[in-house]
């Protein structure tokens, strides 16, 4: 089996955990970096897993989706009368869980399918690690 990595880094979005009882809880930001690895039992014809140029629309979505966002939890009642009330200043980016680990599903769950497609399904992703700035990190595996 072969692996490689893609590496994000300095990513700017804010977000905030509305269950936490610190201050997590308070919107706030960070510079996040997105680890993906790629796995395959067999190399493209140059001995790659994946062709790095190749993975612009990656990085596509990361900048549509994320760059300069506000990242909320599905369940946070508060973000409807927020963003009502003060849309325009957020780039709003809605999800299951914006913690780490809740992000590195979600970023699993939407690219895995768009690698597996773009490789016809040579290609396929086994972890995602996400970290927080350069202190903290969480990653999610499939079973
Ligand atoms: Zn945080």
């Amino acid at each position: 089996m072969f692996t490689c990595k893609k590496i994000y880094r300095d990513i700017p979005f804010a977000h905030r955990q509305h269950l936490h009882a610190g201050h997590c809880s308070l919107i706030h930001g960070h510079n996040w970096t997105i680890i993906l690895t790629f796995t395959s039992s067999e190399t493209d014809a140059n001995g790659f897993v994946v062709d790095f140029g190749e993975l612009k629309y990656l990085k596509a979505w990361i900048d549509e989706h994320l760059d300069h966002a506000c990242l909320f939890n599905e369940s946070d009642s508060e973000k409807d009368p927020l963003l009502q009330q003060y849309g325009s200043l957020f780039k709003a980016y809605v999800l299951p869980n914006c913690s780490c680990e809740g992000l590195a599903q979600h970023i699993y769950e939407v690219f895995d399918p768009l690698i597996r497609a773009q490789t016809a399904g040579r290609v396929w992703i086994t972890e995602v690690e996400i970290e927080e700035d350069s202190k903290n990190s969480a990653a999610y595996s499939p079973k």
